[in-house]
Formats: C-alpha cells, sequence, structure tokens
C-alpha cells in the first residue's frame, strides 16, 4: 500500500473533522454507523457532513461496509495515514511528500521536506499487512480481532520505535534523529548512506567487523539488544578523509584507504531488553547475522568468536551504562504496551529476524509483490540511497483545509 499524499490538499478541515470521527468511532465500532460518525465529527448534521462522507469514501480513506445490522465506514491505512501526515503538517514537521524509497516488509519509508527544505525521512508502520497476506494460519486469529488492532498494533511499533531512537540518540548512539511521532508514523533525519547489503567492497572488513560487533556490547552495556540487527538495518556513512592539507578529494577518485565507513543503526520496533527471557537467542543471532553477512558477502572470518551473551552480560554487570530499557519504560512505552506489540509480532511471524528477504526466508515470499522481491535479487540494479531519490522533486501538501479557522 502506497502512500499517495496529493488528494491531501484538496481535502477541506470539514472532511478532516469526518475522518478523525471515523477514527475515534473505530476505537470501539468495528464498522462506525454514519449516525455516530456524523455525532463524532462535532460537525452539525446536514448535507456538508454526508458530502464529508462520500468524498472520503470516493478516495478511499474511508470504506463503506455493511454489516448485519447496518451500514457503516471503516477507516482505511490510507485514512489513518492522511490523519498522521496532517498531524505532522500541523506541527511543522512535514511540508511536502517525496519519493517512497523503500518498501519493508512491516512498513514504507518515505523522504519528505522541512518547510526550510530539509530533507527528513517518514517511516509508515503497517503492520498486518504481510501477515494477513502469507502467514495463511494466522488469518483466522487476525480476523477475529478487533479491527482497530492493525491501526493499535502499527501506533505501537512506532511510539516503541521513537521512545527507544529517542534513548539512543540522546545517548550518543550512532542512529537516525528521532524528530516526530504520530499515530503510526514516526519522522526521523534523513541519513546520507547505504545499507550494508549494498556495500560491495569494504577495505578493511576486519576493522568494520570488529565496529558492529562493539556496536552489539555497547548496546548490551546499556541494557537493549536490537533483535534484528543486520545488513540491512546499518546503514554505511562512506565519508573521504581529508589529505594532510585539508584537501578532501572526489569520493569516486578517493583511494580505499582514504575512506572512512561509519555505520548507523536503524529500525528498532523489535528491540528487547538484556533482561528479556530470550535475550541469549537474540543475543546470539544478532551477532551470527553479521557474522554470516562478513563471510558471504566479503568472505571475512574472525579469528577471535563473536561476542557471546556471556560477555555482554558481565561488561553490562562490571560497567553498566545507563538502562535505556528502563529509561525507555519510563517514558511512555510501558511494559504492557511492550507485550502486546511482542505477542503480535510473535503470531504473526514478524519476530523471526534473519533479515528480511533473507535468502533462508524466502519460502513466506510467493505473495509478495515484486517490489519485495526486487529488494533480495542481488542481480537487480542497485537501489540507490534516500538522498539520491530525493533530489527528484517533492510534492509540496499544502493541507488547505487542515489550518483551523
Ligand atoms: P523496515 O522495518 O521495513 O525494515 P527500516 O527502518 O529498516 O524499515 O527501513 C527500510 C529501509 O529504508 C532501510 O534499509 C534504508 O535503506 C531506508 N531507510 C530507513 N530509514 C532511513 C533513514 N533515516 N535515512 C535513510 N534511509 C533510511
Ligand atoms: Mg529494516
Amino acid at each position: 500500500m502506497k502512500l499517495d499524499a496529493k488528494a491531501i490538499r484538496y481535502l477541506t478541515s470539514e472532511d478532516f473533522k469526518v475522518l478523525a470521527g471515523v477514527e475515534t468511532g473505530s476505537r470501539n465500532h468495528e464498522v462506525v454507523p454514519t449516525p455516530l460518525i456524523v455525532q463524532l465529527s462535532g460537525l452539525r448534521g446536514g448535507s456538508g457532513v454526508h458530502r464529508a462522507i462520500s468524498n472520503l469514501a470516493k478516495i478511499n480513506l474511508i470504506a463503506k461496509v455493511k454489516n448485519a445490522k447496518y451500514d457503516g465506514y471503516r477507516l482505511t491505512y490510507g485514512g489513518l495515514d492522511y490523519l498522521a501526515l496532517n498531524g505532522h503538517q500541523k506541527q511543522k514537521v512535514v511540508y511536502s511528500v517525496g519519493n517512497q524509497i523503500g518498501v519493508g516488509k512491516e512498513s514504507d519509508i518515505i523522504v519528505v521536506a522541512h518547510s526550510s527544505g530539509a530533507q527528513r525521512i517518514l517511516k509508515i508502520h503497517r503492520l498486518g499487512r504481510i501477515s494477513f497476506r502469507t502467514v495463511k494460519t494466522n488469518r483466522d486469529y487476525l480476523r477475529h480481532r478487533h479491527t482497530g488492532s492493525w491501526m493499535y498494533m502499527s501506533r505501537l511499533a512506532a511510539m516503541k520505535e521513537f521512545a527507544f531512537m529517542k534513548a539512543l540518540h540522546e545517548n550518543g548512539f550512532p542512529v537516525p534523529e528521532p524528530i516526530a511521532q504520530n499515530r503510526h508514523t514516526i519522522v526521523m533525519s534523513l541519513i546520507d548512506a547505504f545499507p550494508l547489503r549494498q556495500i560491495a567492497k569494504v577495505a578493511k572488513p576486519a576493522k568494520l567487523y570488529s565496529e558492529l560487533m562493539d556496536m552489539v556490547l555497547e548496546l548490551a552495556r546499556f541494557g537493549l539488544i536490537h533483535g534484528d540487527y543486520n545488513e540491512f538495518n546499518l546503514l554505511i556513512k562512506e565519508e573521504v578523509i581529508p589529505d594532510a592539507d585539508g584537501n578532501v578529494a572526489d569520493i569516486e577518485d578517493a583511494h580505499d584507504d582514504q575512506i572512512k565507513l561509519t555505520p548507523i543503526v536503524i529500525d528498532f520496533p523489535q528491540m528487547v531488553s538484556i533482561d528479556h527471557a530470550n535475550a541469549e537467542m537474540y543475543f546470539d543471532r544478532d551477532v551470527n547475522c553479521i557474522k554470516r553477512f562478513f563471510q558471504r558477502k566479503y568472505h571475512f572470518v574472525s579469528d577471535a568468536p563473536g561476542p557471546s551473551f556471556k560477555d555482554a552480560r558481565k561488561n553490562f554487570m562490571k560497567n553498566p551504562g545507563k538502562r535505556l530499557d528502563v529509561e525507555v519504560e519510563a517514558s511512555g512505552f510501558s511494559r504492557k504496551m511492550a507485550r502486546e506489540l511482542e505477542k503480535y509480532m510473535d503470531e504473526v511471524g514478524a519476530n523471526t529476524g534473519e533479515g528480511e528477504g533473507d535468502e533462508e526466508n524466502e519460502d513466506d515470499s510467493e505473495e509478495e509483490d515484486s517490489e519485495e522481491e526486487e529488494e533480495v535479487n542481488e542481480d537487480e540494479p542497485e537501489q540507490s540511497s534516500a538522498a539520491d531519490e530525493s533530489a527528484q522533486r517533492l510534492e509540496a501538501l499544502e493541507i488547505s483545509g487542515s489550518s483551523e479557522k
């Protein structure tokens, strides 16, 4: 499901009030009855509200549903996207929307811009998307949940990711700067870098490898395990080191030794505490993902065995950093929310790790669309980085109806 922001500028403030009414009604109605929408929109009934309803339905922000007893509407992902975008626009976080640069299993990644022109990343969490299409055994279970769940779970994922990114950023970890969260979306700084997956050659694999392992240990020292630490979720900045005279060569002309690689970690919805019941499994899996990738791609095998969970715990006991797992819990992403999200991810198989699109996971790709398959095909032309894509024109939102009168 792609974000199409084009129609947003034609929506009036009445349309947004009605859309927000459907959202509110969805909290306890699978199908929100039309009279309730009228009531929740806070507008006086009459042709205006009904015009707004049919407008919203026409552009698929709400969908008409007939249930056994009455007719009504439900909010679509598109409708939720528009509510979130409208929120970001009002907070002056997002001014225009550019290209979609990634379609993950459970998210869409879009380049957006602030009114200053600064480019940012909008990550839209879409839990439930892949699950419905590919995890057949879970369909019945999911069908019987109340419809709010995909919305709620996606919002939990966004809250969790934002809370962890904030704690990590504040404590000096190399992660994007978290800027805002609204519903199922977060806005963060754009990292001008390629995922490790796309870095064909590394001059000193041993150095990068040990930096990545140090980072796993450092995270653990702060009470955290990433849980999806792999070649897709590590962006590698390539910078040319200035020479003795302070001149910086063009990256294309630079010698391998002149290029400094800096890893940036992204993607935090599956992070767990070092006290988690399966902490050791997650930790080992993170270490092994990197180990396997370096072996396969760079033919690099470290002499030292990878750090073990025991090493990590020892480190953590002897010289603990701030407990970021505890800090996040206190920040509003509660233990109860963490449990709900984890349970959902376990049930739909979103927590299996091993990297999205990893060869070993291809058995569940039969129903995925071609975009997702492109990501796993090494023969495909390389994807461009977020910054390349964003050079293309950004679509200004100019949400006409969103300013309160
Ligand atoms: P998912 O949960 O779907 O895996 P990610 O957060 O890992 O989503 O993002 C998917 C891809 O989008 C990344 O592999 C990366 O290429 C790109 N991306 C995500 N965040 C950023 C960012 N802040 N800056 C630049 N590129 C990003
Ligand atoms: Mg990812």
